[in-house]
């Protein structure tokens, strides 16, 4: 028996909103129903924690250093200008252990960045304010010095036993080096979520076939591979599944084991389009059956039992967007992320746009920025089949649906894929 779809069209805002609701459920339900596993600090690259790395011990474990210089107390060196200056009575080096008892009036320890500022001394003097003559120092110029100058006092970082990276926190370069600094030599990170890739088209063949005149290279299993990996997930490719609806469901059942099903294709008015029927005959539910967003309108998104699914329309920069903006969002929440949201920015524009209101675009664009911002220009396209295009794009550029026409020098939102 065939059931009747029913069409849900949203608009942008509402289709995220659906993801966002989606997503937050699906990280509330997630402890213990996918296990955590742990792996060594060096390979946890990219990966999502599933436990609090915590400070094992005050952040500095010391009064530490932050510059070259001298440790003595502030007001007896600003109070000496002029007379005999302060004695140096030590050195100590990053990892040493100062061994000479207080540093008093009158006395200052000579010291490196990052050792431990001796007791007593309450700032540190950079050398290069310093005049040092007959093992006596005295400021080079007159100036104020205030105590706590360049020292971090202990614990003013973490706490022994503070939260330095919240678990749902995906690691890159700070939080290894933080998790680094507590002592984690191992982590305990959420497993990455399956991903099954199902393209479906008549036209398709491998890569490494050669296609014949009419035939079409499956592209969109590599760049969502792609994108699946950039989310957190792992990607399992399916052979490529032929236009005919027992293909269609066979192919979805066989990626029941998968946390996520993205289809490619097959879910627009054609008369061979058989996803969202297939699905539909497997008892789908539909949350949303098309946005209105360009390209990628007919994108669709819902749940099969305990398994989300997207259909994502075939056109390989459709698939690309529409990717970026629901199932990347939804498979980082799958994989424990706290941050799972796609990733806008903004940039001024360098040339006016001009498009039909009533769609939100997204539209193939070059990003440059510096240190004082980021510039956009559209670039050229043959439509969302353009890969070429794609190719020469390095973000997309987003004009609200109300809009007809953005304006050279305004700030617009992007998004990089
Ligand atoms: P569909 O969404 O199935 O109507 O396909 C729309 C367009 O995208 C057609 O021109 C297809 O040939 C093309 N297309 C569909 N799937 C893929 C794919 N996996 N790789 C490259 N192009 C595709
Ligand atoms: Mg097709």
């Amino acid at each position: 028996m065939r059931g009747e779809s029913r069409s849900i069209v949203l608009r942008y805002d509402d289709a995220a909103a659906v993801v966002r609701r989606e997503a937050v459920r699906a990280r509330a339900g997630m402890s213990g129903r996918r296990g955590a596993e742990r792996v060594r600090l060096g390979e946890a690259s990219g990966r999502v924690l599933a436990e609090v790395a915590a400070a094992d011990r005050d952040m500095p474990p010391f009064a530490r250093a932050t510059r070259d210089g001298f440790a003595c107390q502030a007001a007896d060196l600003t109070a000496d200008v002029g007379a005999g200056g302060l004695r140096v009575v030590g050195q100590l080096r990053a990892g040493e252990v100062w061994t000479l008892g207080e540093i008093g009036p009158g006395q200052a320890a000579e010291i490196m960045t990052g050792a431990a500022v001796p007791a007593g001394a309450d700032c540190v003097v950079m050398v290069e304010h310093i005049a040092v003559a007959d093992g006596r120092i005295r400021l080079a110029a007159a100036r104020e010095l205030v105590p706590g100058e360049n020292i971090v006092p202990v614990g003013a970082e973490a706490r022994a036993g503070d939260c330095v990276v919240p678990a749902g926190r995906r690691l890159g370069a700070a939080e290894i080096a933080a998790a680094a600094a507590c002592g984690a030599a191992e982590l305990a990170v959420f497993a990455r979520p399956r991903v099954a890739i199902l393209a479906t088209g008549d036209e398709l063949v491998d890569v490494a076939e050669q296609p014949l005149a009419q035939q079409i290279r499956n592209s969109n299993s590599y760049s969502l591979t792609e994108q699946v990996r950039g989310a957190g997930g792992s990607a399992e490719i399916a052979a490529i599944v032929r236009d005919d609806a027992a293909a269609t469901e066979g192919a979805i059942r066989a990626a029941a084991g998968c946390d996520l099903i993205l289809l490619t294709g097959g879910v627009s008015m054609g008369k061979f389009d058989f996803v969202e029927q297939a699905l539909l005959d497997l008892g789908a539910e539909f949350f949303f059956t098309g946005a209105l967003i360009q390209p990628g309108k007919p994108v669709v998104f819902g749940k099969l039992g305990e398994r989300y699914f997207f259909g994502l329309p075939g056109n390989p920069i459709s698939t690309m967007v529409t990717f970026a903006l629901f199932a990347g969002p939804m498979l980082r929440a799958l994989g424990g992320e706290d941050e799972w949201g796609p990733r806008f920015g903004m940039a001024r524009l360098e040339e006016d746009v001009r498009v039909k209101a009533g769609l939100t675009r997204f539209l193939p664009a070059r990003v440059e920025s510096n240190v004082r911002g980021a510039r956009v220009k559209r670039i050229g396209w043959q439509g969302s089949g353009d890969l070429a295009a794609a190719a020469r794009a390095n973000g997309f550029l987003v004009v609200p649906e109300t809009a007809d026409r953005v304006g050279a020098g305004e700030i617009v939102t992007v998004i990089e894929l």
